[in-house]
């Protein structure tokens, strides 16, 4: 039985990884749940899944916990996101958004849980001391991210990965296969194939309408400016400690391949399926055996039986290069990680600040690209020391955001 405290259990991610739960109960027990908004749904699933402890966003809804189950052990606030994480557990999830993901993550880390990663967020900001901390401390970083899932799997036996067992045990088996690069595929949003014109005045609605995938907000304008692509290929980089421009971003609008590994002798693996986030973090979860997700296959109703069948959703698979020009946050992405020190960190914050004005309807939709390259423009790069510095650069980087725009 492996005990799951789950970071942001009443977002997507969150609530996909409780569902699996639900129908795994003689695998998993969710003794830790965390949610900042969506109150209700919180209190749902404490009722439901019983945990021990819980974290919510302010001293008022702890309260409110409190008074309907006096035996759970309840925090709130940033502080109350580090205090759960420190409680026993065997696997972290983390699928908490943005910035917030980085202190909890670094405490679970520091007391030795593995984790499985959604929150990409903190890669990108804490990348390199992240990575670190769990090579010292023996910890599994087992990707939730679905591209990184695929690269993860596409490794297995072909010399490991720097996460999952490379962390876990550095001494890999001595396999010599080296990777010639890293194909991380991208959907290209609902707005792939538009100018830089033709997206100034989108709606916040038609930003959110993902061709793809169903996910929270922040990710689903992310992937609609392409930032989510420049993200993961930081991601990516500490992950599989690959540098950045060995990592070659295909647009795949079918979002069937999720991502492919070539490696020097030419051959290329690829991880396929249909666009299931259930996939990535069950195995995440349940590293290194793989949930029944399926029905036996028959034969018969392949098409209707929840299975990718290669004669109708799989059998027209494209890929197309990256307009790195229209979408330039791709470029900032690249910019930022070559640059490295701070320069992660700035773009991060920059980003998350402006999604929030957009969602909030106080900016336009390319006012996003624009002022993360202003912000860019002012910054100067010195490496971070530790989460806290990180979190001051942070805060600084969204203060410039919005005096800029
Ligand atoms: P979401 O917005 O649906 O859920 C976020 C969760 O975190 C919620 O429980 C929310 O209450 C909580 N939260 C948000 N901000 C918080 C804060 N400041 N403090 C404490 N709690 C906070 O997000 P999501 O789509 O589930 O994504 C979560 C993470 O997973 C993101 O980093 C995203 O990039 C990554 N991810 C998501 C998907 C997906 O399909 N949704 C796919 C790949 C990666
Ligand atoms: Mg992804």
């Amino acid at each position: 039985m492996k005990k799951v405290l789950i970071l942001g259990s009443t977002g997507s991610i969150g609530t996909q990884a409780l569902e699996i739960i639900r129908n795994n109960k003689d695998k998993f027990r969710a003794v830790g749940l965390t949610g900042r908004s969506r109150i209700d749904v919180l209190l749902a699933q404490i009722r439901e899944f019983e945990p021990e402890a819980v974290c919510v966003g302010n001293e008022e809804d702890a309260k409110r916990v409190k008074a309907e189950f006096p035996k759970v052990d309840v925090h709130f606030g940033e502080s109350g996101l580090v205090e759960i994480a420190s409680m026993d557990c065997d696997i972290v999830l983390n699928a908490l958004m943005g910035i917030s993901g980085l202190a909890p993550t670094y405490e679970a880390i520091s007391r030795g849980r593995d984790i499985a990663l959604a929150n990409k967020e903190t890669l990108v900001a804490g990348g390199e001391i992240v990575t670190k901390l769990c090579k010292e401390k023996g910890v599994k970083l087992l990707p939730v991210d679905s591209e990184h899932s695929a690269i993860f799997q596409c490794l297995e036996g072909n010399g490991g990965s720097a996460c999952g067992r490379a962390y876990a045990e550095p001494e890999t088996d001595g396999i010599k296969r080296d990777i010639r690069r890293i194909l991380l595929t991208a959907s290209g949003g609902p707005f792939r194939g538009r100018t830089i014109d033709e997206m100034r005045n989108v709606t916040i609605e038609q930003a959110l309408n993902h061709p793809n995938w169903s996910m929270g907000s922040k990710i689903t304008i992310d992937s609609a400016t392409m930032m989510n692509k420049g993200l993961e290929v930081i991601e990516a980089r500490w992950l599989f400690d690959v540098p950045a421009d060995k990592i070659d971003v295909h647009v795949h609008p079918e979002s069937i391949v999720h991502s492919m590994v070539e490696f020097m002798d030419g051959s290329v693996i690829a991880q396929m399926g249909l666009p299931d986030m259930k996939i990535p973090i069950g195995l995440a979860l349940d590293y290194p055996s793989r949930l029944n997700l399926l029905p036996e296959f028959s034969g018969k109703n392949r098409e209707t039986d929840g299975s990718l069948d290669f004669f109708t959703k799989g059998s027209n698979l494209t890929f197309e290069q990256a307009d790195r020009k229209t979408f330039k946050c791709l470029d900032i992405a690249y910019a930022a990680i070559n640059e490295g020190g701070s320069a992660p960190v700035v773009m991060n914050g920059a980003n998350e600040e402006l999604v929030a004005m957009f969602l909030a309807g106080r900016i336009g939709f390319t006012d996003i690209a624009d002022t993360i390259e202003r912000v860019m423009g002012k910054s100067s790069f010195a490496s971070p020391a530790d989460v806290k510095e990180i979190l001051e650069i942070d805060k600084e980087s969204r203060r410039m955001a919005r005096e800029l725009v």
